[in-house]
């Protein structure tokens, strides 16, 4: 090695590419389960390594065997400012490679893009945040406040070994964070050669998934029978997922449909939302779930035999509320069930909601326009969940700001979980630029 090269340090921009790919090609497939799910540790091993590598100590938790999640803390310059977590999983969802055009975990650089299960969601950000503090800790540059660092593992299947694990046994590692970053946000949606929206993510809807219980009489099929646990429990089922919430158009949402009107100078009647957001392309199926509560039934279990009326019969329903109507939607579902069907809560994250303004948020913006003169950052709820409900939790004020500009004719929101995800190399440079920027003025 000639001196030249050993002195020669990595290109941040460049370096994310090798990262990202190295981080895709280890499997962390997350079914659900614990005997079946991959790869989370060695994840973690990786992190860990890259950042002992250039003097930074981490620890490493595990929530279970072989469910591993990280956290590091890089000390800023004011030891009297709070801290900023950055936060990211590591784990993905399952990829069929049968349907895929490269193998979900070979992490190929193909037309352009990275391709691999979790190029957006979210081993590009994970890599992004990871070239940026090597580039830093080589270099002598310190963050204006403490960082840190959570790389976790179950986001996929509700963190209850990851984040909210961390949150419930292990919040003494977030001390001192009132502010957060992590996924899903700070993507670029074109309005034209000039303009992008990014989608700042500063709201999430809760999620109350609940079971379904309906009791009858037990009996054979071929008698007269008046009280079927199916029947009953099929007629609620119905109901529920005929149902409509009632429009209620959020701060967030508002803010959203204010600026999407000014940029696109078209008439967005804020009376008629999902008029409005029917205009929007590609992220129509983004915002369009952002305006009421849901409430899908996804799952039936009844019976064991066909000619045999079982005793019970349950059903999951999916719902979504927005901020501040989950007790509302709970009592609509029970008028809807009527009074012989119990409810029983499964899961139960509630909605956060933030406002868009503040020094984090200008930063935000500020880096956003200084790496592209045509960004414009707008406030967004996402209908699903992250991690920041479990954040949420210990009063950090969260944001979806995983900066990435895209292709004006990608389809961004049908790669997460979706068939052939890849992430575009230049975005992925694109991010390091813009989060470098960023955590520099936090
Ligand atoms: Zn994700």
């Amino acid at each position: 090695m000639t001196s030249d090269a050993a002195s020669a340090r990595p290109d941040p921009t460049d370096e994310v590419v090798d990262l990202c790919r190295d981080l895709l090609r280890i499997d962390t497939t997350n079914t659900g389960d614990n005997a079946t799910s991959a790869g989370e540790r060695r994840a973690a091993e990786y992190v860990a390594e890259k950042l002992a590598e250039v003097g930074v100590e981490s620890r490493l938790v595990e929530s279970a065997p072989g469910r591993a999640n990280l956290v590091a803390r890089i000390p800023g310059a004011d030891p009297g400012r709070d801290a900023l977590l950055v936060h990211g999983h590591l784990d993905v969802v399952p990829a069929d490679a049968d349907e895929w055009s490269v193998h979900p975990f070979s992490g190929e650089v193909r037309d352009g893009y990275l391709w691999g299960r979790g190029a957006i969601d979210m081993k590009d950000f994970d890599a992004m945040v990871l070239a940026v503090v090597r580039d830093w800790q080589r270099t002598g540059v310190r963050p204006p406040r403490d960082i840190v660092l959570a790389y976790t593992a179950d986001e996929e299947a509700g963190s209850d070994y990851g984040a909210r694990y961390l949150v419930e046994r292990h919040p003494d590692l977030f001390d001192g964070c009132t502010e957060a970053i992590g996924e899903v946000g700070g993507f670029s949606y074109s309005v034209n050669d000039a303009t992008r929206l990014y989608l700042i993510e500063t709201a999430e809807k809760g999620l109350d998934w609940l079971r379904l219980h309906a009791k009858g009489r037990p009996g054979h099929g071929s008698f007269i029978h008046d009280d079927n646990a199916v029947t009953a429990l099929a007629e609620a089922v119905a109901r529920i997922g005929r149902h409509r919430f009632p429009v209620t158009v959020t701060d967030t949402v508002r803010a959203f449909l204010a600026e999407v009107s000014d940029v696109l100078g078209v008439e967005l009647d804020p009376e008629d939302p999902e008029t409005a957001i029917s205009k929007l392309g590609p992220i129509a199926n983004i915002i369009g779930a952002t305006i009421r509560s849901t409430a899908n039934p996804t799952r039936l279990q009844a019976g064991y035999k066909d000619n045999v009326i079982p005793g019970r019969a349950t059903a999951t329903i999916d719902c979504r509320s927005l901020p501040g109507q989950s007790e509302m939607l709970e009592q609509q579902l029970r008028e809807l069930v009527g009074p012989d069907i119990d409810i029983e809560y499964i899961q139960r994250q509630p909605a956060w909601e933030t406002t868009f303004d503040g020094d984090l948020v200008a930063a935000m913006s500020a880096a956003l326009r200084a790496e592209d003169p045509g960004a414009r950052p707008v406030p967004y709820m996402l209908s699903g969940g992250t991690d920041a409900k479990a954040f949420a939790q210990l009063g950090i004020r969260c944001f979806g700001f995983a900066p990435l500009r895209l292709p004006a004719d990608l389809n961004f929101s049908a790669l997460f979980h979706g068939i052939d995800e890849r992430v575009p190399v230049d975005g992925l440079q694109f991010g390091v630029r813009v989060l470098d920027r960023f955590l520099r003025s936090c």
